[in-house]
């Protein structure tokens, strides 16, 4: 397995690889990563091309291939030393289309689209799309597949086979959120703790990126080992953001990741957490509690009503480490209840809230915060992994705090004081 961030720079790269070929034609990347899953185990790779013997020829001359598994007509699958499985698949020019379609979607929704496409009197299959006369349908794009068989378009990050054609056959897929939707970020670790840039190099790096507000929240008190700030600290910090905001129409707010200590409580008074804009409250110790104990710690830190966003539900570290026991139905239930914002964090070894919940928590009417949870100003563009699992969890603009205006958000990080 491999995680998404390292999956498709290799894929893309693979890519390049066998667009070096004269006659490589038409080569895009599929599977799970176009899917945008978190964690993969396979590169699969469609080529529209009418000299596929050729090109997987060819192929076989990649570096870092392990054990050869398949070489057909068609296909070449290879085990490659990285531990996942590459599979190029080639097609002739015009079935190119079809081919994408299908080789990225999951076995389950092209399941469905099989079954649905079977009641709609067509089939589907990895040969492509038939009429009932047993005539091939060439696509000039996916989108006319989708239309054909009276779908609404599913995108790629959708593909799954949960509830995506149903949506799809009802016109009711969610208008999913884009990059250009997002104002800004939350979660940002300066040199105050355990970040390696200033605030104001941070501010900088936000502006170019075309932020128009940049929430800073430092590690507390009680995370030592991760230079967590002491109430000096805190007031020291104050200042510098107040003297920043006071020479730019930039605005930086003054937040704090306080950790959630194992009883539930948190590791600053009240009267310091006022003096915050926002507040993350994140599990960073005693992850062994039991499941009724650790939902019971984080519900109570919910109850706080200085407690804005809940950070990293479930502290999971994809491939390394698993979440903490949790009953997460209940602490969705509790944000609800508790006006408290749910965190997406953007962490690619993380992805937490993962997006299998993102539906749930948007049906309950829990809010969610893309937060980068940047330790550097490079990592300010974790941004995007976020948005790829929101997305993936079928999430709008308006279930995003970070997509709204600063007067708006504002408002809803101090939503329950
Ligand atoms: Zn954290
Ligand atoms: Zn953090």
């Amino acid at each position: 397995m491999l995680l998404l961030k390292d999956a498709r720079p290799l894929a893309e790269k693979i890519a390049e690889y066998l667009r070096l070929h004269s006659k490589a034609g038409h080569i895009a990347v599929a599977g799970s990563i176009r899917r945008c899953l978190e964690a993969v185990s396979d590169i699969d790779i469609v080529a529209g091309t009418a000299a596929g013997d050729d090109l997987l020829d060819f192929a076989q001359s990649l570096p870092g291939i392990g054990t050869r598994l398949e070489r057909s007509l068609t296909r070449l699958s290879v085990l490659l030393t990285v531990g996942v499985k590459l599979s190029i698949h080639v097609v002739e020019p015009p079935d190119f289309f079809a081919a994408l379609y299908y080789y990225t979607g999951s076995a389950a929704h092209n399941a469905q689209i099989a079954a649905w496409a079977k009641q709609a009197g067509f089939s589907w299959s990895e040969q492509g799309l038939f009429a009932a006369t047993g005539e091939k349908i060439l696509l000039r794009d996916e989108q006319e597949l989708c239309r054909l068989l009276k779908l609404a378009y599913i995108v790629p990050e959708l593909r799954e086979g949960y509830a995506e054609i149903d949506l799809a056959r009802a016109g009711k897929l969610p208008l999913l959120v884009t990059a250009a939707d997002m104002k800004g970020g939350l979660h940002v670790h300066t040199d105050y703790s355990d970040g390696s840039d200033t605030i104001a190099g941070l501010r900088q790096a936000a502006q170019r990126l075309g932020w128009a507000y940049l929430g800073i929240s430092d590690h507390s008190q009680s995370a030592f080992y991760a230079g967590g700030l002491k109430t000096a600290a805190v007031l020291k910090q104050r200042r510098e953001i107040d003297q920043l905001n006071a020479t730019s129409d930039f605005t930086i707010l003054a937040g704090i990741e306080s950790d959630i200590k194992p009883d539930g409580s948190l590791d600053y008074s009240d009267d310091i957490l006022a003096g915050f804009d926002f507040v993350i409250a994140s599990v960073h110790s005693a992850f062994k509690q039991d499941e009724q104990t650790m939902t019971k710690r984080i519900i109570k830190a919910m109850s706080n009503r200085y407690v804005s966003i809940l950070g990293h539900a479930t502290g999971r570290l994809l491939l390394k480490r698993a979440g903490v026991r949790i009953d997460l139905p209940a602490v969705i239930e509790a944000a609800a209840q508790t006006g408290t914002i749910l965190e997406i964090n953007c962490n690619p070894n993380r992805l937490d809230l993962d997006w299998r919940w993102h539906g749930q928590a948007k049906a309950a009417g829990v809010l969610l915060a893309v937060n980068p949870d940047a330790h550097s100003i490079a990592e300010l563009s974790y941004l995007d992994n976020g948005l790829a699992s929101a997305r993936k969890g079928g999430l709008t603009a308006n279930d995003i705090i970070n997509t709204r205006s600063l007067k708006e958000l504002r408002l809803l990080l101090r939503r329950k004081r």
